[in-house]
């Protein structure tokens, strides 16, 4: 069944089960009142019969006094004790029927031909000293037609009701169902096309539907800059990957044509071939890196010396290098971070300076209020304004060229990006051209609380 249906048959069927239960209700108690209203009027009768019957000595003629005080529409009957009729009068059109009075009602009722006849008793003392009954019909004439009436009303008004009720459903639903059929052919259409299809008309308003529309939006514009993201890198990393293998293949070949015979050439060919095959290797383990879930991480995070992690990596990378790390850093910094990825994170940075400088390369960390900052400076070739906003961006090289000496694949400052975001560090760079660049980590010395808990 459809949506629309459901919500028709849905709500149009609740709205008339209320109404007809409310009309009925009504209709029930209006019924009861004037049953009520006629019973002691009755009653009130009946008791004024019985005092006057009580209050006259002799009797000549009971029909009389029963007369006088018989409901129109109605009969009056004394009976005895067990039932045997003294005395009935009764007007011309009633039609008495079997009705029984139990102990605990006050008075009983019968339909007949659908007008309510009611009966009430009322125990006396006859003449002769016995007790009688004094019954008093009464057909309610009046309580039919008015009861009849108002059942035409209600009808008539379940009826007036439902024809709006079935019409602001349909509105009701055409302003819920329209957004959402337009959302389901936009997005049909974008699965169809393969695009990344939006929802215009809807987005302006202030309600749930725009709401969702603009989410919707927010979505697709996502999944487009993903898509092209991941193209991008597919792209790169193809490319990235063809360039080595391309040296390899060529010089593999030129060591098969005349390797063996020209010890110079072969140790040219070999030494290529060693050089892109880690080259590529430093480039796959990157491209891992970064495809790594980083929603999903799991940080080890613990309060680290940073004075000290600052010297081991200068020390590691002085030594495999043979280059000057000048290092000032205060002593026993300590900050509350994941090591291994912080670490990984200064490897990044002061390998770059080393690969695009030759002088010496200072650090320096100092603790200022919440965070420690710490800098890395060389004094090599610097990068252009204008290039400093692409810096971060996967595989991105200031100059390909340049860079292609250095045996960079683009992906280090991307990867340190990454781990700075994920540790909460901001990374500042600071740069001129044939002068020297600095790059400046701002590091907590609180991890962020929440980030800690979700460990
Ligand atoms: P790469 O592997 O090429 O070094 P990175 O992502 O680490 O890749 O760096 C991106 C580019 O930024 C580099 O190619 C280089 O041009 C430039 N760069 C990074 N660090 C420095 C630096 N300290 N001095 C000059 N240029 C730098």
């Amino acid at each position: 069944m459809k949506l629309r249906t459901k919500i028709h048959l849905f709500t149009t069927l609740l709205m008339l089960v209320l109404i007809i239960l409310v009309n009925f209700g009504v209709y029930k108690l209006y019924e009861q009142l004037s049953i009520n209203t006629e019973y002691k009027q009755l009653e009130l009768r009946g008791e004024e019969l019985v005092t006057t019957f009580n209050q006259l000595t002799t009797i000549s003629d009971p029909y009389i006094v029963l007369r006088s005080y018989m409901p129109s529409n109605g009969a009056i009957r004394v009976a005895k004790e067990n039932g045997d009729e003294l005395l009935t009068v009764s007007s011309p059109s009633f039609e008495f029927v079997e009705l029984n009075i139990t102990s605990r009602e006050q008075y009983a009722m019968k339909e007949l031909n659908g007008v309510p006849i009611i009966l009430i008793e009322i125990p006396s003392i006859w003449s002769d000293g016995n007790v009688v009954k004094f019954q008093l019909f009464q057909q309610l004439n009046d309580v039919a037609t008015n009861r009849d009436l108002l059942k035409l009303i209600l009808v008539a008004v379940t009826i007036l009701i439902a024809i709006p009720i079935l019409l602001s459903n349909m509105v009701l639903s055409s302003i819920i169902l329209k957004p959402l059929e337009k959302l389901n052919h936009v997005m049909s259409k974008s699965r169809s096309s393969g695009t990344y299809e939006k929802i215009d008309e809807l987005t302006a308003g202030k309600d749930e539907l725009a709401e969702i529309s603009r989410t919707f939006n927010e979505m697709m514009d996502a999944l487009e800059t993903n898509y092209l993201k991941q193209q991008q890198f597919v792209s790169n990393a193809s490319h990235e990957l063809k360039t080595p293998l391309t040296v390899i293949d060529s010089y593999a070949k030129l060591l098969l044509r005349r390797g063996f015979t020209n010890e110079k050439i072969a140790n040219e060919a070999l030494e290529a071939i060693v050089n892109e095959s880690t080259r590529m290797k430093d480039l796959i383990a990157q491209m891992l890196e970064l495809a790594k879930n980083k929603e999903h991480v799991t940080l080890s995070i613990e309060k680290i010396n940073l004075s000290q992690l600052i010297e081991n990596v200068s020390l590691q990378l002085r030594q495999a290098y043979n280059r000057d790390f000048q290092v000032h850093v205060d002593k026993d910094l300590f900050v509350q971070t994941d090591e291994q990825r912080i670490k990984q994170l200064f490897y990044i940075l002061m390998d770059n300076a080393r690969k695009y400088s030759d002088k010496e390369i200072n650090i320096k960390a100092t603790r200022d209020n919440q965070y420690v900052s710490i800098a890395i400076q060389d004094f090599g070739i610097g990068i252009p304004d204008d290039q400093l906003p692409h810096l971060f961006d996967r595989f991105y090289r200031v100059k390909q060229d340049r860079n292609r000496k250095t045996g960079g694949t683009g992906l280090g400052l991307a990867i340190a990006k990454d781990l700075s975001d994920l540790l909460h560090i901001e990374i500042q760079v600071d740069s001129t051209v044939g002068v020297g660049t600095t790059f400046t980590l701002v590091v907590p010395i609180l991890f962020p609380e929440k980030e800690v808990d979700n460990q």
